[in-house]
């Protein structure tokens, strides 16, 4: 018999022992696996959204890195944060002017298409987890989607892809191009069962939704969904969520969750 037997034996034991379980805890006895928020950007020589924090996540072997794009007038992906960069409006300009903005660590703004490749190329089992930015139009929010999902497709990466966004626009539209695609719906709002009759394949809530709606877990689950949360970045805060038997946990410190999860 193997250890993880054991210690999913062990567990079960324990809380039978116990017979203590809230009625919102999911009883799936999982761990959450972890992903590194817009990369693991606390790492030497990284920023948010870049080459660098992208690699160090790959390199540290977690189940995500995150990362967020914008489309550019000449529908290029765009990878950072915010809608502006140095005064420039990302969605308002083309990919010639938005390569050029330089990043804090040096680097120059990446492009969706090079993540990709870095993600192809690494070896590492980390997933790209897609944040399609909501564009505040449905114009832009449509094309960012086809061209993310196009983008993947040309990378042959739709195993090594989840998305997300706080567009529904932006989800459906993904969820047409590529109804196998993995879709997450950051806004919170909806429980899962009415993004499950539209094609998502997981609710990705801020913290604050799962504790206002705690039998929205359960739920998911019972819909074969998953549920990832954000941004967990505190000891007390990732031990609450991971007792809530969720499936992802989003945050800025890997390293600080990787070892919660394993005490
Ligand atoms: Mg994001």
């Amino acid at each position: 018999m193997n250890f993880l037997k054991l210690t999913v034996i062990a567990a079960v034991m324990a809380s039978a022992t116990m017979g203590v379980k809230s009625a919102t805890t999911d009883n799936s006895l999982q761990t959450p696996q972890v992903i590194a928020h817009r990369g693991f950007w606390k790492s030497e020589g990284a920023v948010q959204n870049s080459r660098a924090s992208l690699k160090a996540a790959l390199a540290l072997g977690v189940y995500g890195s995150e990362t967020d794009v914008w489309i550019t007038t000449d529908g290029h992906l765009m990878v950072n944060h915010d809608p502006t960069f140095d005064g420039v409006r990302l969605q308002d300009e083309s990919s010639d002017i938005c390569t050029a903005l330089t990043l804090g660590n040096g680097e120059k703004m990446p492009q969706l298409f090079e993540e990709l490749a870095i993600v192809s190329e690494s070896g590492s089992p980390t997933k790209l987890i897609l944040e399609v930015k909501d564009h505040g139009n449905r114009t832009n929010d449509v094309r960012a989607a086809k061209a993310a999902v196009a983008a993947v497709r040309a990378a042959g990466l739709q195993d090594r892809v989840d998305y997300i966004s706080f567009s529904t626009d932006a989800c459906e539209t993904i969820i047409a191009e590529d109804p196998d695609a993995r879709v997450g719906y950051l806004k919170g709002g909806f429980a899962p069962a009415e993004l499950h009759k539209k094609g998502y394949s997981s609710i990705a809530y801020h913290m604050n939704e799962l504790r206002n709606n705690p039998a929205w877990v359960k739920e998911a689950h019972d819909l074969g969904m998953k549920v990832n949360v954000w941004t967990v970045n505190t000891p007390e805060e990732m031990a609450e969520m991971r007792d809530k038997g969720v499936d992802y946990i989003t945050t800025d410190d890997p390293l600080t969750l990787i070892s919660i999860l394993e005490k």
